[in-house]
């Protein structure tokens, strides 16, 4: 093991997660602790997820391999946060030695100071599990030595009131919390200001934005408005929006912000109007098709990628063929797609008329092949075009004999590979490519000057 002041940092999950990790990795950096590989850190933390499928198992296979990289020595503090930990909360304590924080969703916030507090304290264990009544602003953590790359996640809301019946998260992350939005203002700018050209604005049901008590009167809109509007940056996105919150303003914000890019995660979930209201979701396929519609219409070049779950409880072979299409008619360029499984806690594991997962699996790989074919002609139709990559670093692809070195993103939020100097750092620059060629989920580009078949069509 290395010096006291070292930590590793395992990550499960989503976006929300990934961001939580890297606030605490800078919080902890901020104290003087510096990242180390898990065989030698002294602190050791999981950030948990509890969306995917055996959640429980995830951890708790993680907190064995710990145990196995670290020898079970007692010195290494282990500390488990997020939703599994909000979930199984003290009962951590008793199935792992090692473990000696368990910090929920709201008490991450404290867990900067909690683990300095353990490390003095060796006897001692804490359990940060309490729910606030508003959102916990956590103190600022500045990317080391102020840089902090082209990409930028900024939490605007935590929680949700939606209470789907699959989910979980209403349990595991408490009640929708509204940040206030001065603060998002001023984060955005410190990541701005740390060379951030790009930012997603983060959140389980963003479009709820300022609908509750939490909230400062800034809706959702309007906050999209204000942080396009911050001098440096170049492209807006955000996620999750839920199809029944999003407002006209909403929509119209596709049309009026040059920054907000045109790309949209739109949980579907399903096509069937009884499933959709068994899962709670609160709206019908008519209204989803509605949506689609109107976001064309403010901004007819949207790309629009989804979430599915098939054989949720009761789902019948004609309430999956109306998946098939509405995912056809929607068009959706990519979609994440998994069969339902019981979430302790949540509504529909009381469900009957479970389906068998031999059923669950051939709809899910029927659903993902209309996809396949979707992606790649939604893909194949980008050949040809011009757009601009922001440039996030090194391309982990290697194509032999075609040298593609860097990685960007276009506008709509699709890798692309692209041959650059290989000798200079790219990384934040934005790049005017021609499309050349598509793979299974990513594009091949070529820089735009270079290219002998730079094309009329230009996509931004
Ligand atoms: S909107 Fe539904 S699926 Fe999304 S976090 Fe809230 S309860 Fe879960």
């Amino acid at each position: 093991m290395q010096g006291k002041k070292t930590f590793h940092i395992i990550t499960f999950g989503c976006q929300m997660n990934v961001r939580d990790s890297q606030w605490l990795g800078r919080a902890l950096m901020a104290r003087g602790f510096r990242e180390a590989p898990l065989e030698q850190a002294r602190v050791v933390v999981v950030n948990t997820c509890s969306v995917r499928e055996k959640p429980e198992q995830k951890v708790m296979s993680a907190l064995g391999r710990i145990r196995q990289a670290t020898g079970g020595d007692s010195r290494v503090l282990v500390c488990v946060t997020g939703c599994v930990a909000q979930q199984l909360g003290t009962s951590l304590f008793a199935k792992e030695q090692q473990v000696r924080l368990v910090a929920g969703s709201d008490g991450i916030a404290n867990a900067p100071q909690a683990v300095e507090r353990l490390l003095e304290e060796p006897e001692l264990r804490l359990d940060l599990l309490d729910f606030t009544q508003h959102y916990v602003e956590r103190e600022p953590a500045p990317a080391p030595g102020g840089k902090g790359g082209p990409l930028a996640y900024v939490n605007i809301m935590q929680g949700c009131d939606n209470f789907c019946a699959y989910c979980i998260v209403p349990f595991t992350r408490g009640r929708q919390k509204s940040r206030n939005s001065k603060a998002i203002l001023d984060e955005c700018r410190t990541a701005l200001a740390e060379g951030a050209r790009e930012i997603t604005l983060l959140g389980q049901n963003v479009n709820a934005y300022g609908r509750d008590s939490s909230g400062d009167n800034v809706s959702f809109a309007h906050l999209l408005h204000a942080v396009a509007a911050l001098p440096g940056l170049t492209r807006l996105r955000y996620v999750t929006p839920h199809p029944r919150d999003m407002s006209s303003d909403d929509i119209a914000a596709f049309a009026e912000l040059p920054q907000l890019c045109p790309r949209l995660h739109l949980p579907m979930q399903a096509g069937s109007d009884a499933v959709l209201a068994r899962m709670r979701r609160r709206y019908d396929s008519t209204a989803f098709l509605h949506l689609v519609e109107a976001l064309r219409k403010a901004r007819p070049d949207i790309a629009l990628s989804t979430d599915l779950i098939v054989g949720f409880p009761g789902e019948s072979e004609d309430d999956f063929q109306e998946t098939l299409r509405m995912v056809q008619t929607c068009g959706f360029m990519s979609s994440f797609s998994f069969c339902y499984s019981d979430r302790p806690g949540a509504r529909a594991v009381l469900f009957p008329d479970k389906i068998p997962a031999e059923i669950a699996q051939d709809r899910l790989l029927r659903l993902q092949a209309l996809q396949d074919k979707l992606t790649s002609a939604w893909l194949w139709g980008r050949t040809g075009t011009t757009t601009t990559l922001l440039i996030e670093g090194r391309s982990p692809r290697d194509w032999p004999g075609e040298g593609l070195g860097w990685q960007g993103r276009d506008p709509y939020g699709v890798p692309v590979h692209v041959k650059l100097a290989a000798e200079k750092d790219h990384t934040g620059q934005l790049v005017p490519v021609v499309i050349t060629e598509a793979k299974k989920h990513s594009l091949l580009a070529q820089r735009l000057e270079e290219s002998p078949q730079a094309s009329k069509r230009h996509r931004p």
